[in-house]
């Protein structure tokens, strides 16, 4: 069996690292990695391949730096001209990127069959590229592998067929739990006591009214702790563009880090604060309370037990619940996003 894996994106690197290992343990599969080429800055892409033991992709198509849909047609096109040349069983793509898009309309075109890990999450705004890229790809997938009991009842309600639908738990999980022996800590100077931030969705950084108050709450955060916060280039061209002063600004901006020290960042801050999916999800990993910097998550469960709390952009609700969550004892559960073994779930399924 031969399972063509689409990734792009730095999210994508950490929960290909944990399938495409469990598909080389896996006798009689064989993996094609395509990278689309979305994230190419060394620390996006390849520090990934290079800190997880990944092998590098079988193709990297240097797809970037275009509009949404130019993206989205250029990346599909390649892919196509993979799919021609290697004829897979399967095409495999995560989550909610112009990547996973491509990889799922590629894989429609060409008759292949289609599965989505991380399916069936939803944030419910339409105004998120991401929401839609989630929506179509999981339309055309034959296997939609879902990390929450919410992804099942979402999928139910847009009438996806039961049949389709696989729960694995989340390929994050396995990730956090497997490279936490070897996180390491960042070249850095860190604080001994210090709220991680990482911010790079397009509806907070692409508004500058809207980054400014979130710099704003930052700003004022740092009275009481320091915030660190390892800087998107997203995030940075955007902060470039409104002439925000960065060597004077109280914030402990960094260089995006590679995952192992990013899980060093994760269980040594006090509070991790984010805009980020994955981010979340790795704060209850670790053991932290987060506060998300967003009127809506993907991740309910999280919120509704009490872990997770999402404060949209407003500065002066962000320092004060951030102000009451630094005083709480961290009382946390592990039973939610299975039990480290998604990757396994799903390469037998695909075996099956
Ligand atoms: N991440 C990282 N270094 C950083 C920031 C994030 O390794 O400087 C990791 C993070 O731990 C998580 C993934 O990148 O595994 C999340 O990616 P991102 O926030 O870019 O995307 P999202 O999850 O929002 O799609």
């Amino acid at each position: 069996m031969k399972i063509l894996s689409i990734i792009g994106a730095r999210p994508q690197f950490v929960k290909a690292a944990m399938v495409s290992a469990e598909i080389d343990r896996a006798d009689g599969v064989e993996e094609v990695l395509v990278h689309t080429g979305q994230h190419f800055d060394a620390n996006m892409s390849q520090l990934f391949f290079d800190e997880m033991g990944m092998r590098e992709p079988d193709y990297n198509l240097g797809v970037h730096s275009l509009p949404h849909e130019e993206l989205v047609a250029q990346m599909q096109a390649k892919i196509e001209a993979v799919i021609a040349e290697v004829h897979p069983d399967w095409v495999l793509v995560y989550g909610d990127t112009d990547s996973t898009l491509a990889g799922a309309q590629a894989a429609h075109a060409c008759g292949i069959r289609l599965c989505h890990v991380e399916a069936g999450l939803r944030s419910f705004n339409n105004q998120m590229r991401e929401e839609y890229n989630r929506i179509q790809t999981d339309k055309l997938s034959d296997v939609l592998f879902v990390p929450t009991r919410r992804a099942i009842l979402n999928l139910q309600n847009e009438g996806i067929d039961d049949s389709k639908i696989v729960p694995t738990g989340d390929v994050m999980k396995d990730a956090a739990l497997y490279f936490a022996q070897k996180m390491r800590k960042p070249q850095v100077d860190l604080p001994e006591r210090f709220v991680l931030c990482t911010m790079h969705r397009a509806e907070n950084t692409d508004n500058p009214d809207i980054l400014k108050e979130l710099l704003l709450a930052l700003e004022m955060m740092c009275n009481s702790i320091p915030v660190v916060l390892p800087l998107h280039p997203r995030t940075r061209q955007k902060m470039q563009a409104i002439g925000y002063p960065m060597e004077q600004s109280p914030i402990t901006f960094i260089e995006p880090v590679g995952y192992l020290e990013m899980l060093y960042l994760l269980h040594h801050c006090a509070l991790v604060m984010t805009d980020s999916g994955g981010v979340q999800k790795e704060a209850y990993f670790a053991h932290k309370y987060c506060l998300t910097l967003r009127e809506e998550t993907e991740w309910m469960e999280l919120c509704a037990r009490g872990y997770n709390h999402l404060l949209g952009h407003n500065h002066v609700n962000i320092v004060s619940t951030a102000q009451m969550i630094l005083e709480l004892p961290p009382l946390f559960a592990d039973d939610l996003y299975g039990d480290g073994h998604a990757a396994r779930t799903i390469v037998e399924t695909l075996m099956k």
